[in-house]
């Protein structure tokens, strides 16, 4: 499996970190290697000083598609989740700077920790889905899928015209304004709907 994730999907988001908006979605992946399950404590990495959190809603892919028409897109998706895309922003302020891709700062392992999938069908409305991360128990992100700038049908349908979706594959699909810093002790609770999805340490 792969994680694919997008950058700047929240406008807010993208104006804290002084991104424009983008026209097309902002795309990278993460290798299964990312992937920490079962509220895992995460380990903080020796290469950066500057780890920061991203709470995000996951999807996961329910069957192979490629060239997937946004018509047909939410067929292929069944659950959802919530996600952080730890983001060593140290790293990837640099590499912004030199136009260099961000693999280092966004595909260390364990940096995509996933939490347990709800069926879709459980929500009644998708674009209404409350979400949050709390650092040692004070809200500091808040964001609410109204506010996405590409819906999850986009999103699927623009990666798919690239790169194959298979079953399994999970989509991170950006992170509302609120980033921040974390540190060794931390401990990082994520709500979607109010549900406590992600509860783990920083170690
Ligand atoms: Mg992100």
């Amino acid at each position: 499996m792969k994680v694919i994730a997008i950058g700047r999907n929240y406008a807010e988001h993208a104006k804290e970190l002084n991104n424009p908006i983008p026209i097309i979605p902002v795309i990278f992946m993460k290798p299964d290697t990312a992937v920490l399950k079962d509220n895992k404590p995460f380990y903080y990495p020796e290469f950066s000083t500057d780890i920061h959190h991203e709470i995000e809603i996951v999807l996961k892919v329910c069957k192979e598609g490629k060239h997937i028409s946004e018509k047909f897109a939410a067929n292929y998706y069944d659950e959802i989740g919530l996600g952080v895309d730890f983001t060593a922003r140290d790293i990837q302020s640099r590499h912004k700077e030199k136009g260099l891709p961000w693999e280092l700062a966004k595909a260390f392992d364990n940096s995509a920790p996933v939490s347990k999938f709800i069926p879709k069908s459980r929500f009644e409305n998708l674009y209404n889905l409350n979400f949050k991360l709390d650092v040692n128990d004070k809200t500091i992100q808040a964001g609410n899928t109204s506010n996405l700038l590409f819906s999850f049908e986009a999103l699927i349908s623009f990666v798919s015209q690239y790169v194959t979706l298979k079953k399994g594959d999970l989509i991170f699909t950006g992170t509302p304004q609120g980033v921040g810093s974390v540190k060794i002790g931390d401990h990082l609770a994520g709500y979607l709907e109010g549900e406590k999805l992600l509860d783990f340490y920083v170690r």
